[in-house]
C-alpha cells in the first residue's frame, strides 16, 4: 500500500526559523506563496521497491490515483478524489493515456498529446481545473483565473476550466505572434467563462500586466485571483504519474530507465526529478534545450546568467528564467529559504544566479545537459522519420541516445508545427480528427491595448461575483 499521511507543504522562500506549513487545498488555490516562493512538499515521500511493484500493471487513472494520493491524500475538501482523477484522462484519445513507442532498440517515444488540446499540460491541467471546481464549489466560492501564455499553455487551461461555475479565466496572448492554431485553440470556445484576450504587445507585456493585476492587493482580493501556471504545485504533481507509468511498462523497479525532456520552465523535467527522489530508478535525466540554453549553459559550466530570449523552431521552449528550477535550488542550498530567497534577490539583481562549486556539482550528478539549435532540430527530426517512420515536433528533438532504455517525451504532436516537419521530412502532418475543422470555426476575438487599466476593467466587467449558492446537499464542507 502507498502511504497516505497527509504532507505538509512549505514555501522555498521561508525565511522564518520554522517555516510555515500549509495541507494541499490550500497549496492549490494559492499557486504562488505570499512571499514569492513556490511550495514544496516538507519531505518526499519514498516508495520502497515492493511498492512500486505494486503499482505495475494498473490502468493510468488507477495509478494517477496512487500518486495523488501521496501528495494530497485521497479526498478533496469531502469529495473522494478517484472519480475526478478517472473523468480527467477519460477524454484522452488513447487507451494507454500516456503511450510508449520504440523508435530504436533501447530508444522510446512517450507521446504526451492524446490530451484534448494536444498539450502535455493536459495531464496536469485537466486535473487541475477539476480539482478547483470541486474545493471551491464546496467552498461556495469563486475564483479569477488571471494568466499569459506564449501558446500552448493558455489553450490547456482554457480547456480545462470551461463552463466550469467556480471558475471564470482570462487569458492574455500577445496578437499576432502566437499560431493560427494556438489562437483558435483559445478563441473558439464559446464558454461564458472564458476570456482570451489579444494584448497590443509581445508575451512579456503580456506577463507583466499578469504581474500587475497579482500586485494590486485590492484588485486581488475583490477578484479572488488565483494561477493555474507551472508553479502551481498540483501541476507536478500531476505530471509525476507519466513517468511512473513509462519506467513500470520498462521494467521498474527492477530495470533503470533514463529520460529525455524537452525543458522550458523547469516544470516537466522537474516532476522527472520528483519521481526519482521517489524512488523510481531514473539513471540518466537528460533535460533538452534550443538556442535559449541557459540550463545547458549552467550545467557546463557552473554559472547561471540571463541571457535574451531569442526565437526558435521550439517556440514553447524559448524561456530563459525557468520559474521551477527555484525548486530544485532549494534543494541545491539545503532546504533554506533564507539562502533562496537571497540567492533569488540576487539573481533579479545581477542576472547571475549565485551557485557554489558544491551546488553545481550535485546539479551535475542529477542532470545531463543536451543543446540543440534549428539546424539540429531539423536533423533529428529528419533522421528519426528516416530511421523509425515517425513525425517528431521540433520540441521532441532536443534528445539523446543512450544504453540504458531512453524514453524521449514528446510533448507536442507534429500536427501543431506543421511548417517545420514539412521543411525536415517533406510530409505534412495533419491535425486529429477532433480538431480537424478548427480552421472554419467561428473566433471570439478581443483586443486590448497594453495598458493595465484597461486590462483590469475588462476583467472587473466580465468576471462573476465571487460568491456561488452551494449546490451540494449539507452545504459548504
Ligand atoms: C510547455 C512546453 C515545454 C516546456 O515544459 P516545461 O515544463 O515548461 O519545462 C516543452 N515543449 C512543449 C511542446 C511545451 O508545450
Amino acid at each position: 500500500m502507498v502511504s497516505v499521511a497527509p504532507l505538509q507543504y512549505l514555501s522555498t522562500r521561508d525565511a522564518a526559523p520554522t517555516p510555515a506549513r500549509l495541507g494541499f487545498d490550500e497549496v492549490l488555490l494559492a499557486g504562488l506563496a505570499p512571499d514569492g516562493g513556490l511550495y514544496l512538499p516538507e519531505r518526499v515521500p519514498v516508495l520502497s521497491p515492493e511498492e512500486i511493484a505494486g503499482l505495475a500493471g494498473l490502468p493510468y487513472a488507477a495509478l494517477a490515483a496512487r500518486i495523488v494520493a501521496v501528495f494530497a491524500g485521497t479526498r478533496i475538501g469531502a469529495l473522494p478524489l478517484a472519480p475526478l482523477i478517472a473523468e480527467s484522462y477519460a477524454g484522452f484519445g488513447h487507451a494507454a493515456v500516456a503511450p510508449l513507442k520504440e523508435l530504436d532498440s533501447g530508444l522510446w517515444l512517450m507521446e504526451l498529446f492524446p490530451g484534448p488540446t494536444l498539450a502535455f499540460k493536459d495531464y496536469a491541467l485537466q486535473l487541475v481545473g477539476r480539482l478547483f471546481e470541486a474545493l471551491l464549489t464546496q467552498r461556495g466560492t469563486r475564483v479569477t483565473i488571471v494568466g499569459a501564455t506564449s501558446g500552448d499553455t493558455g489553450s490547456a487551461a482554457i480547456e480545462a476550466c470551461r463552463d466550469r461555475d467556480a471558475v471564470d479565466i482570462f487569458i492574455l496572448y500577445p496578437q499576432g505572434r502566437v499560431s493560427e492554431v494556438q489562437r483558435r485553440q483559445m478563441t473558439t470556445v464559446s464558454a461564458a467563462n472564458v476570456h482570451a484576450i489579444a494584448i497590443e504587445g509581445n508575451f512579456d507585456d503580456c506577463q507583466d500586466l499578469v504581474k500587475a493585476m497579482f500586485a494590486d492587493a485590492a484588485f486581488r482580493d475583490r477578484l479572488n485571483l488565483s494561477a493555474v501556471n507551472s508553479i502551481n504545485w498540483a501541476r507536478i504533481v500531476g505530471q509525476i504519474v507519466y513517468y511512473f507509468a513509462a519506467a513500470l511498462a520498462l521494467g521498474a523497479p527492477h530495470r533503470p530507465v533514463s529520460f529525455s525532456v524537452p525543458t522550458g520552465n523547469f516544470g516537466n523535467v522537474f516532476a522527472a526529478h520528483m519521481a526519482r527522489r521517489m524512488g523510481l530508478p531514473i539513471a540518466e535525466l537528460v533535460i533538452g534545450t534550443n538556442r535559449n540554453d541557459i540550463l545547458a549553459r549552467f550545467l557546463a559550466s557552473g554559472r547561471m546568467t540571463i541571457g535574451g530570449v531569442e526565437p526558435s523552431l521550439s517556440p514553447s521552449m524559448d524561456i530563459q528564467v525557468s520559474s521551477n528550477f527555484e525548486r530544485f535550488l532549494f534543494e541545491l542550498k539545503g532546504g533554506s529559504g533564507a539562502a533562496v530567497a537571497a540567492a533569488m534577490q540576487e539573481f533579479r539583481a545581477t542576472g547571475t544566479l549565485p551557485v557554489s562549486e558544491a551546488e553545481w556539482c550535485l546539479a551535475q550528478s542529477l542532470f545531463t545537459g543536451h543543446r540543440v539549435d534549428d539546424a539540429g532540430t531539423r536533423e533529428s527530426i529528419a533522421a528519426t522519420w528516416r530511421a523509425s517512420g515517425e513525425l517528431l515536433d521540433p520540441h521532441s528533438a532536443a534528445r539523446r541516445d543512450q544504453t540504458i532504455p531512453m524514453v524521449a517525451l514528446a510533448c507536442a504532436p507534429p500536427a501543431k508545427f506543421p511548417d517545420a516537419v514539412e521543411a525536415a521530412t517533406g510530409m505534412r502532418p495533419a491535425l486529429p480528427p477532433h480538431l480537424a475543422d478548427l480552421l472554419t470555426r467561428r473566433e471570439r476575438i478581443t483586443v486590448l491595448p497594453n495598458d493595465i487599466a484597461a486590462v483590469q476593467r475588462y476583467v472587473s466587467n466580465h468576471a462573476r461575483p465571487l460568491a456561488v449558492p452551494a449546490r451540494r446537499a449539507g452545504g459548504a464542507a
